[in-house]
């Protein structure tokens, strides 16, 4: 006799959710290109579920026939809409008879309150039932030789402390004795099996992917095609991170451990009596029969992380003392008390101090596990040898697989990095000797972000990051621009998923739950709502989102002040304005501590010399080790500007009017004339090198007439005509001596003097050559002693430093993992 099949196929309950499902995997069958086929079933979506809870209804005598009517109706709905005449009769009288053997058993569970594993069994394996001979009548009426078989009649499992295990003697002896030549197809219930006792029971939760690739190895199929409601398995859980992807190939090892580490989309066991045969298994979308889906079977060792996933509901039970250190036995000791309880531990962890151990078991076996493992050392814990069993609740375990982990360097490193910038506190660690997966338990109120950012950070789906504007004017606006731009390519080249999800100008604000429009962020804003900070900082620090960033393009104190607050949060800090780093030395340090202490960035290039690479510069400078003895340059474009157009032909106080007219100083000239600003970015310079100074101690030569301080902008403009003469005496008197006249800053590496003032060059200087606007900075180091290393440019406007802005976002994403 034949027991030759060509494939198994498997539908799951999604797919036999109701009439056009069921219609739709009739037509995938009817179109099989290979005959026979077996079709394994699932109960039609939610039913198991119904039919546990109707035994739980009978137990606690609530209202369950009225609960079981309506699933019955359901069903018989369904006979009546997919089949007619004589079929159609068949099925409903078959119905008939187990809704009166239901009534039964319930009412005699509702008799005795309480209902053994094998009613609950018995009850809810009709489900898988009542699927097979639907689907089994449905393609007899679509014309396909089909019938259906009982898999209790040929599967015997043993409960394990695996779970469900398959007796293969008495199952290949019973399944011989059932099994005759199969027709085109042979439709078989998954999920449903029988004890040695030949009392029913079942495979599990999601057993029928496991009923699938038993009967592949009974009639010794080529393949495995599991038919569901996703395109095959992706590299996460679809409903919890977006942007998963199909994963095309998997090896079997890959497939069990994702499956148990709660990939739900197999049952875990459902491979392993396909290992031995070297029968590999699609995974396939009923809704998209045409589509690739995911093979498993033999692959090579390439490809480093396949998936992430979680198991959820755990509790982590830690075992510590010095009396531990060099037992033989703690730990079998420990494993056996617990499986004594009847609690499965579902992961290891043990420091190679043996101080401790610690496993992670279900939340809901946590306190008979603790009191099983407490009763276990309860001499050592007397004697104080073991300190005590300590439990931490609501735990999910976080678990990266792929075979091709193995011997490569730095899986472990990313995984825990991306955790940690995340701000996720992982509580253990295991390795599977294996090298195919690491594990981490980690709080289960982080578990999505922590999900997200793991996910991101092996490139399985885009690093996304949600960021917050503030200040959208000047600069603020350039900066929104040019990500406008520039954003879908960073999407589709770096996988890079920048996410404006608020701007707040003064008055308004805008919050958008994905992400503003920005080709249209002007009409967005204008149609937002009134500036509210904290709402405003909630929105940015979107739970969902693993990094966020507020770039503040504002320069209001007010905004300044909230940098703590945000850092502490966890929330990195961009911006261009000076007012935090050059602010009073104390509230710096303590700014730095709390950056510090929340393990975020906080990013001001453009402090100084707009989108000029000079903070950058001088922290690789310092960072490979150079020493820096000074620091010199023009670090204002406005007075460079002033100097540049010095020459004497024009007075000095008309080049003043001309630059605040080209909008080139500050609203008020004076703050650029005062020195002050300049003075600022030295400020900064300074504790960027370890130098912490505060603005009072920077040596300044002010402009600005002391007369004309507190007149007004216009007065200023026009009376400072009376100084002229005495800046072109200066001018002269250098000229004189062959120099000519520079707003210059300078910075002692040794000693922390910091000055700025007008200086003479010599005409061959490099200062004496910048252009327009350019700043221009000099370090000498002790590697560029003689020939000073330089930057220099355009060190103001609002186009530059918004881009310098950007490459300080650019900067953060690359820190936080994206491969810009
Ligand atoms: P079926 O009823 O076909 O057995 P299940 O609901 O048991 O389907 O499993 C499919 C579901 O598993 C998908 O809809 C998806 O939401 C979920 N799932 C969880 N993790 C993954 C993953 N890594 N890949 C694909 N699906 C997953
Ligand atoms: N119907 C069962 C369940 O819901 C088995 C399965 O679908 O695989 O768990
Ligand atoms: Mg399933």
């Amino acid at each position: 006799m034949s027991t030759h099949v060509s494939a198994v196929h498997k539908f799951g309950g999604t797919s036999l959710a109701g009439v056009p499902e069921f219609r739709r995997v009739g037509a995938i069958l009817a179109g099989l290109e290979t005959n026979p086929a077996v079709a394994v079933v699932s109960a039609p979506a939610g039913v198991t579920d119904a039919l546990h809870a109707l035994v739980q209804a009978a137990e606690q005598r609530d209202d369950w026939p009225v609960a079981l009517a309506s699933i019955m109706a359901r069903c018989a709905g369904l006979a009546t809409a997919l089949l007619s005449g004589e079929r159609q009769a068949e099925c409903l009288a078959a119905l008939e008879r187990d809704r009166t053997d239901l009534h039964d058993v319930l009412k005699a569970t509702a008799l005795i309150g309480r209902a053994p594993p094998e009613v609950y069994a018995l009850v809810a394996g009709h489900g898988e039932l009542w699927s097979a001979r639907l689907l089994a009548a449905t393609l007899a009426e679509q014309g396909v030789e089909a019938d259906w078989f009982d898999a209790r009649d040929a599967l015997t499992v043993v409960d394990s402390e695996l779970g469900p295990t398959v007796s293969w003697e008495p199952t290949r002896a019973r399944f011989d004795a059932a099994w005759t030549p199969p027709p085109a197809v042979r439709v078989v219930t998954g999920y449903i099996a029988r004890d040695p006792h030949g009392a029913p029971t079942t495979l599990g939760r999601n057993g029928s992917d496991f009923t699938a690739s038993i009967f592949a190895a009974l009639v010794d199929a080529e393949e495995v095609v599991i038919w569901t409601d996703v395109d095959g398995v992706m590299s996460g859980d679809p409903r919890r991170i977006p942007d998963v992807a199909v994963i095309p190939e998997l090896s079997w090892h890959e497939a069990m451990e994702l499956a148990y580490f709660g990939a739900k989309v197999l049952h875990p066991r459902t491979m392993a009596p396909l290992v031995a045969r070297e029968i590999p298994v699609w995974i396939r979308n009923t809704a998209h029969p045409d589509g690739l889906g995911t093979r498993i079977g033999e692959v090579g060792e390439d490809g480093g992380v396949k998936g992430v996933t979680t198991i959820e509901g755990m509790a982590l039970l830690n075992l510590e003392g010095a009396g531990l250190i060099g037992v033989p036995g703690t730990a079998s000791r420990l494993f056996e008390s617990l499986r004594g309880a009847g609690i499965s531990v579902v992961l290891i962890s043990q420091g190679s101090s043996e101080h401790s151990i610690c496993c992670a078991v279900p939340q809901a076996d946590a306190l008979r596990a603790r009191a099983a493992v407490a009763q276990a050392f309860a001499a050592e814990m007397r004697a104080g040898q073991v300190e005590g069993v300590e439990l931490v609740h609501d735990c999910s375990i976080l678990a990266v697989v792929g075979e091709g982990m193995r011997g490569l360097p730095g899986v472990a490193a990313k995984l825990f990095g991306a955790l940690g910038r995340t701000g996720v506190n992982v509580r253990a660690i295991a390795q599977g000797a294996s090298e195919r997966n690491i594990s981490a338990v980690i709080p289960s109120d982080d578990a999505d972000r922590a999900l997200r950012a793991v996910h991101a950070a092996f490139y399985l789906s885009p690093q996304a990051v949600s960021i917050g504007v503030v200040g959208p004017g000047g600069v603020g606006a350039h900066l929104l621009d040019q990500l406008a731009g520039e954003i879908p390519r960073l999407a589709a080249e770096s996988r890079l998923d920048l996410r404006v999800r608020a701007i707040a100008a003064s008055r308004r604000m805008v919050l958008a739950p994905r992400a503003v429009a920005l080709d249209s962020w002007r009409e967005a804003l204008a149609g937002g709502v009134e500036t509210e900070l904290d709402a405003f900082t909630r929105h940015v620090q979107a739970e969902h989102l693993p990094h966020a960033v507020i770039i503040d393009c504002s320069g209001h104190a007010a905004v300044a002040a909230r940098y703590a607050d945000w850092l502490a949060r966890g929330i990195h800090i961009i911006t261009p304005s000076k007012l935090a780093a050059s602010g009073p030395l104390a509230d710096w340090r303590r700014l730095q501590e709390v950056r510090r202490a929340a393990g975020v960035r906080y990013l001001g290039e453009t402090t100084v010399g707009a989108g000029l690479p000079i903070i950058q510069t001088l922290r690789d400078l310092r960072q490979t080790g150079d020493e820096i003895i000074a620091i010199e340059g023009i670090l204002s474009g406005t007075l460079a500007f002033l100097f540049n157009g010095y020459d004497g032909s024009r007075p000095f106080s008309a080049i003043v009017r001309e630059a605040n007219e080209l909008g080139f100083t500050e609203p008020d000239p004076r703050d650029d004339l005062s020195g002050r600003d300049v003075a600022r970015k030295l400020v900064i310079l300074a504790r960027e090198m370890g130098l912490e100074i505060g603005l009072e101690q920077v040596e300044v030569e002010s402009l600005v007439p002391a007369e004309l301080r507190d007149v007004s902008i216009e007065d200023f403009l026009s009376r400072l005509a009376e100084w002229d003469d005495r800046m072109l005496a200066r001018l002269e008197a250098a000229r004189a001596r062959g120099r000519v006249l520079r707003h210059v800053a300078r910075l002692d590496g040794a000693t922390g003097r910091a000055s700025v003032g007008l200086e003479e060059f010599p005409a061959d200087h490099a200062f004496a050559h910048a252009r327009l606007t350019d700043n221009i900075i000099q370090f000498v180091t002790r590697r560029y002693r003689d020939n000073p290393l330089v930057v220099q440019g355009p060190g103001a406007g609002p186009a530059v430093t918004a881009a310098g802005v950007f490459a300080d976002l650019l900067r953060l994403s690359s820190y936080l993992g994206a491969d810009v």
